[in-house]
């Protein structure tokens, strides 16, 4: 098990950050945030990156990278992060509901810690020219015809920063939404929770390479070995059963039955909780603010997509974030919800027609019973959420 590094490439001060105005501010230095900062970077824009945590972090994800989010890695050149991380390539799923299981194979993606990851691509974005506070939470204060106010907070240290434009990148928890005048966060009433913690207990059985899914009554969870050789365990958790049980006991009841292999202590692990998983921000773009990734909206992880969505809407918002500092006219928030919609929405709608399919319990132990004899009749679907689109790179 190789350890976990530690790095922190802040690039200047809070002080520093508030004395000139900026073309834009990302907000948030997860996938979407330092891939919007680099490509904006790239094509010459000044970009400040804000995060609010200590990088590296842990963050809630099963840290699965489909195919389609390790092709755009590719046309972004960013391959060479899984290859130094020795992420493990992934090229199945074991699915379970009651006591039925499949195995469906899968385009190859690959398993790489978030810790290790975001981490890797904030450096990447300070190596391509944006400069990157973290330690640091961003407030957006107001918006005029010339350019946007944010408040920096760190610690007892305040200061006011200005920027033409914002790209709001600051992931499900975010603020920014209920910041920006005209813009509403919608959250399901029905949504699950997100839950994970890391394990370097691996059971005996368990295939390296693999995704192992088990479906219960009270959610859904996902295990993966990652780089480092830790498994990260990550769930989609009915509130109410998060409630009655807490994270753990909730996780370690959904395995109870499964015939796939378990996790010793699995009740005991350290969870990490997020807020309601399926929301959006209706409309993903104000006056010279644009939402991206998980900001934007979000609705569950079962189809292992986030990331890939995160990486396309970040390169993607880049350009247009770009152009706006440049000449900003009033119809390219319209354009930035319009291309987002291209980019996003099928899959989108794909994701949310399985992922509501997942709380019939007696339905998903059919279809799961069906695909263990008949593996072949999942792969249109996993073709289609797999397929790689092209995707705009901020290098000219
Ligand atoms: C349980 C679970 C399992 C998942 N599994 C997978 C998977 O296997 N594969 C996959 O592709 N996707 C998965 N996802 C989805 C994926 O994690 C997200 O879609 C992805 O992280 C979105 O990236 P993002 O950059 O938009 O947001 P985030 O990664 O959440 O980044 C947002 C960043 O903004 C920072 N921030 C917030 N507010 C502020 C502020 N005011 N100022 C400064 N910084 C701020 C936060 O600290 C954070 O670093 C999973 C999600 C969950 C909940």
């Amino acid at each position: 098990m190789m350890p976990r590094e530690s790095t922190n490439d802040e690039t200047l001060s809070v002080a520093d950050a508030g004395r000139d105005v900026w073309d834009i501010v990302v907000v948030g230095a997860g996938l979407s945030g330092s891939i919007a900062a680099r490509e904006a970077a790239r094509l010459g824009s000044r970009v400040l990156l804000v995060e609010k945590a200590t990088l590296p972090r842990r963050k809630v994800c099963g840290c699965f990278l489909n195919a389609n989010a390790v092709a755009s890695l590719a046309a972004l050149d960013l391959t060479s992060l899984l290859v130094t991380s020795g992420a493990p390539a992934v090229r199945g799923v074991f699915v379970a509901a009651g006591r039925r299981q499949a195995y469906l194979p899968l385009p190859t993606g690959a398993a790489l810690s978030r810790f290790w990851l975001d981490a890797h691509l904030s450096r990447e974005a300070t190596a391509a020219g944006a400069s990157l506070l973290t330690r640091t939470e961003a407030h957006l204060v107001g918006t005029d015809d010339e350019r946007c106010t944010l408040r920096l907070i760190r610690g007892a240290e305040e200061v006011e920063i200005r920027s033409r434009i914002v790209v709001a990148a600051d992931g499900l928890a975010g603020r920014l939404a209920r910041e920006t005048q005209g813009c509403t966060q919608f959250i399901n009433p029905r949504s699950r929770i997100g839950v994970s913690a890391a394990t370097s207990h691996v059971p005996e059985g368990y295939e390296p390479g693999t995704i192992q899914m088990v479906v219960g009554r009270e959610g859904y969870i996902g295990s993966l070995q990652v780089e480092d050789g830790r498994v990260e365990i990550a769930a989609a958790l009915d509130p109410a059963a998060m409630k009655r049980w807490g994270p753990g006991e909730t996780v370690r009841r959904i395995f109870e039955h499964s015939p796939l292999p378990r996790f010793e202590g699995v009740g005991d692990l350290s969870w990490q909780g997020t807020t309601p998983l399926s929301c959006r921000t209706t409309p993903p773009a104000g006056r010279r603010i644009f939402f991206v990734g998980d900001a934007a909206g979000y609705i569950e992880p079962f189809t292992g997509e986030g990331m890939a969505w995160a990486i396309a809407s970040g390169a993607a918002v880049a350009a247009t974030a770009h152009e706006a500092a440049r000449h900003y006219s009033a119809d390219l928030p319209r354009r930035w919800i319009a291309e987002r919609e291209r980019l996003l929405r099928g899959r989108m709608r794909l994701c949310r027609l399985v992922t509501q399919s997942l709380r019939y319990q007696r339905l998903t132990e059919l279809n799961v019973t069906l695909l263990g004899h008949l593996p072949f009749l999942a792969t249109p679907v996993i073709c289609w959420l797999n397929r790689p689109r092209p995707i705009a790179s901020g290098q000219r």
